[in-house]
């Protein structure tokens, strides 16, 4: 019997691409980390959704009442979907980054941020000055938790904020979030979560885990680029200027004597969207954390299934070194980073895609720090890696079609020859 379809479907399942050779083969897309393909019923709705987008919260037109209705229905979906209290505002941003540069924006003056130095750029360096304390994570989560404690025991007095990710985009490992938002909570500190990563692959609650923000990025989440989130406390939100000046974000503007404009800036999120919204990317950003939200068992199911069948294939690979940030073994999503003694990770990557059809990652992530002292961990010398990363799109075909390939590659090296192409390898 053919096993029912459990998760939820992807678009892209039927794509070719092309081989060195002259042939083509389907698309393995081990890169969910960077980018998920998109889920079939985002696509639909989507589809259903282009004839009707129009302005929102500006028109009186029927199309511009659809679009501003489905728009702030999304703020709901995105309140339950991060487990936000009813106090709560959620930010429509482009992505991960854009929510963490508008928080940043947000602070409080004097606000000492708190962060560990292996967080990927986006949670890296909106943070500015000297309150900012990157700290580098120590080798067990406990002791990661340590590290928090008594960096927040030395910060200035005046308002604190912890800045984590939930799961390592380098290495899939979880971070120990209800931990370090107790830890803050102690100091008096806020703590802003980078879900990114965990948010395609766990369900999670600002409420339940005790955080007060959250930023996420749909492009990562199955749904089309464009679209992010940054959701949580409202009152610094509300307090901050501006995240971008321009229409939408005012209630009222006019000329005051001399050069001087009044401005009455609005209190809620809009506050923060200046400019016609990307409601379409909002809409699908939604309907992607509705179909999430009705499959984790599934979702689970599918990716331990497979990061298992990953692991015990590549710890045979010979010279397969895998990056971790913690010494033991912790939960985490499905995504990884090794090296392999002898082979560049920018060639190996090249001749993944050009003989297997296999797309994985590889470079430092936009972690730099994390990437370079974890290779340094495994034993390896250089400073970047290769990463795969599973998802819905994945299958055991695709997983296997590595696991075959990294031997071969690694038996006998390329069929075809290589050079550097714009700085990057190509046959
Ligand atoms: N944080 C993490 C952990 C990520 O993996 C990424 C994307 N690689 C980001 C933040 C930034 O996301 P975006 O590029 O969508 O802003």
């Amino acid at each position: 019997l053919e096993r029912p379809c459990l998760v939820p479907e992807v678009a892209g399942a039927e794509l070719s691409v092309p081989l060195v050779n002259g042939g083509t083969i389907g698309y393995a897309n081990l890169d969910h980390a960077a980018s998920a393909p998109c889920l079939q019923r985002v696509r639909t709705a989507v589809d259903e959704f282009l004839p009707w987008y129009a302005s929102v919260h500006r028109g009186a037109g029927f199309a511009s009442q659809v679009s501003t209705k489905v728009y702030e229905r999304t703020r709901e979906v995105l309140r339950r979907f991060t487990g936000a209290r009813s106090t709560d505002t959620v930010i429509f941003t482009r992505n991960t980054t854009d929510s963490f540069n508008l928080l940043a924006k947000c602070l409080p003056r004097e606000t000492s941020v708190v962060l560990f130095d292996t967080e990927h750029h986006a949670a890296l360096l909106p943070w500015r000055g000297p309150r900012v304390h990157r700290v580098e994570p120590p080798r067990t989560r406990l002791a990661a938790v340590s590290a928090v404690d008594s960096a927040l025991a030395a910060c200035a007095p005046g308002p604190r904020l912890v800045v984590l990710t939930g799961a390592s985009n380098v290495t899939g490992e979880l971070l120990p979030v209800a931990e370090i938002a107790a830890v803050a909570r102690k100091h008096g500190a806020r703590i802003a979560l980078d879900a990114a990563q965990l948010a395609p692959h766990r369900p999670f609650s600002l409420r339940e885990l005790d955080v007060d923000y959250v930023a996420l990025s749909g492009h990562k989440l199955y749904a089309p680029f464009g679209a992010g989130a940054l959701v949580g406390r409202a009152d610094w939100l509300r307090a901050g200027q501006p995240y971008l000046a321009g229409g939408g974000a005012t209630k009222a503007v006019q000329r005051h004597h001399g050069t001087e404009l009044g401005v009455v800036w609005n209190s809620g999120p809009e506050r923060h969207e200046a400019g016609s919204p990307n409601t379409v990317g909002v809409y699908a950003l939604g309907v992607a954390c509705e179909a999430l939200s009705e499959n984790w068992d599934a979702i689970r199911e599918h990716e331990d299934a497979l990061l298992r069948r990953l692991h015990r294939g590549l710890s045979s690979v010979p010279g397969f070194a895998e990056l971790r940030l913690f010494d033991a073994d912790v939960d985490r999503v499905g995504t990884l980073s090794f090296v392999i003694d002898g082979f560049e990770p920018g060639w190996l990557a090249a001749v993944l895609s050009a003989e297997y059809g296999i797309g994985v990652r590889d470079g430092a992530f936009c972690a730099h720090i994390a990437t370079r002292r974890l290779i340094r961990f495994a034993g390896g010398a250089g400073q970047q890696a290769v990463r795969v990363s599973l998802g819905l799109g994945s299958t055991e075909e695709h997983v296997d079609r590595l696991l075959l390939a990294l031997r071969q590659i690694v038996a006998r090296g390329a069929r075809w020859e290589y050079g550097k192409v714009d700085g990057r390898w190509a046959p």
